[in-house]
């Protein structure tokens, strides 16, 4: 018998939901590349309903309890009197959502060792020191692709909303008003604009894609170069470094892992190296930005406006000075957590299960850590080391 700690998000103030906005969730067959779906042999949940928040247990509880294992689910997970800090000294696998993060620190890492496995019920395994798990030899799996093309329509979204001032506009109408001049002082089209992504990886890939109907011009750097014939058929320009590709982009998408050496890869210095008045929207990690530069960048018109989902850490503290800081179109961390994507992200946490208890292997393309070292997705995706550090202040959204 296992004993499973799954940490998710809390459900809705007005209660979990007893129906829904719509009555099916439409799914693709397969993802771009043509990697299948999540295969388990079965689930226990009717897709397309809240999964990701703790009474919806990410569909677990009737698969784990009848094959004999513990199920813990709680949304408690920072600080030393959390559940997730009482229940971790005989868990052998830990379950979290990047959204909610359990953040799987060395010390906690060294509190519970049967640990065994880590699963990220989504895609970003930053907040669990892989160093650490690579040396206690613990399996750190994610259910790759399965919100890739969510994130992609979100990062499109918040171009669209940053270029053309939509927010503000918005609230306008909301006030009552109609102050014409009011929204356009900042408004304009995206047409002919330089667009680049750090990172081509699924997310990015899918970003380009997805813009190419808007006429813009395409830009992209990451360390592994494209196929020759993605970059003719979007007609992309290769940078060998992110300076080079902001000193051209009108806006800037950062689509990679968080890593040591992506940490704060955009900060005060680099960010001289943007034009002004670029747009940079971050879907990926919050601590791939400097947290203060980027206000100090906002505030001085450097940059235009910055948008994105990802905070340090997570939940971030009330006085995150994100919150506040002009220009923004920041939403707590949900690209990846549409019912659509929890409908998938959820089947492959059970995929990974299943393989788990039943020795056979997890997908290589799941696989971030295996056999002490990075493997899978992990090794082209990351490199090593742990980017945890700073994250006990999720304790202070508490406060
Ligand atoms: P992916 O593994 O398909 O792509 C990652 C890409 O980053 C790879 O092509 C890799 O070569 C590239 N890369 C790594 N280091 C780089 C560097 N220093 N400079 C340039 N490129 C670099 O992963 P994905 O599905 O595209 O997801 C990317 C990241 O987005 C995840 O690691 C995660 O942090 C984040 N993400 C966020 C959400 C959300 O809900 N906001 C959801 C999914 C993923």
């Amino acid at each position: 018998m296992a004993k499973i700690i799954c940490v998710l998000y809390d459900d809705p103030i007005a209660g979990y939901p007893k129906s829904y906005a719509r009555d099916d969730v439409a799914q693709p067959e397969h993802y771009p590349d043509g990697q299948t779906l999540p295969t388990p042999k079965g689930i226990d949940f009717k897709p397309g309903t809240l999964l990701g928040s703790v009474s919806g247990e990410l569909g677990l509880r009737k698969y784990l309890e009848s094959n004999g294992h513990q199920l813990v689910v709680t949304s408690s997970k920072d600080g030393a009197d959390s559940v997730l800090d009482r229940e971790l000294h005989d868990a052998e696998i830990v379950i979290s959502q990047p959204f909610w993060p359990a953040y799987m620190t060395a010390e906690r890492i060294a509190k519970a060792p049967k640990l065994k496995m880590i699963v990220t019920a989504g895609i970003g395994s930053d907040h669990i020191d892989l160093e650490a798990a690579n040396t206690r030899n613990i399996t750190v799996a994610e259910v790759t692709y399965s919100n890739s093309n969510s994130v992609a329509e979100h990062v499109v979204m918040m171009i669209l909303s940053q270029v053309r001032n939509y927010i503000p506009s918005y609230n306008w109408v909301v006030k009552g008003g109609w102050n014409i001049a009011d929204c356009v002082e900042r408004s304009y089209d995206l047409e002919a604009m330089s667009v680049g992504t750090v990172a081509a990886g699924r997310i990015g890939l899918r970003v380009l894609r997805l813009l190419k109907p808007f006429d813009v011009k395409l830009h992209y750097t990451d360390r592994h170069r494209l196929p020759e014939s993605v970059e003719k058929e979007l007609n992309l320009t290769h940078h060998t470094s992110v300076e080079s590709l902001t000193k051209v982009c009108d806006v800037v998408t950062l689509n990679c892992p968080l890593y040591p050496e992506t940490e704060h890869m955009i900060n005060e210095t680099t960010l001289k190296n943007f034009k002004r008045g670029a747009y940079l929207i971050n879907t990926a990690r919050g601590k791939l930005c400097d947290r203060d530069a980027i206000v100090s960048a906002l505030e001085s018109g450097q940059l235009a406006g910055y948008a994105g989902d990802v905070w340090f850490p997570q939940p971030p503290p009330a006085d995150h000075p994100w919150r506040h800081m002009p220009n923004h179109g920041m939403t707590p961390h949900i690209s990846g957590s549409s019912l659509t994507a929890q409908t998938r992200y959820a089947t492959g946490t059970r995929e990974i299960l299943e393989c788990y208890f039943e020795g056979r292997p997890i997908r290589d393309e799941y696989l971030i850590v295996q056999g002490g070292k990075l493997a899978g997705v992990g090794a082209h995706s990351y490199s090593e080391g742990n980017a945890t550090k700073g994250s006990e202040e999720a304790e202070r959204f508490k406060k």
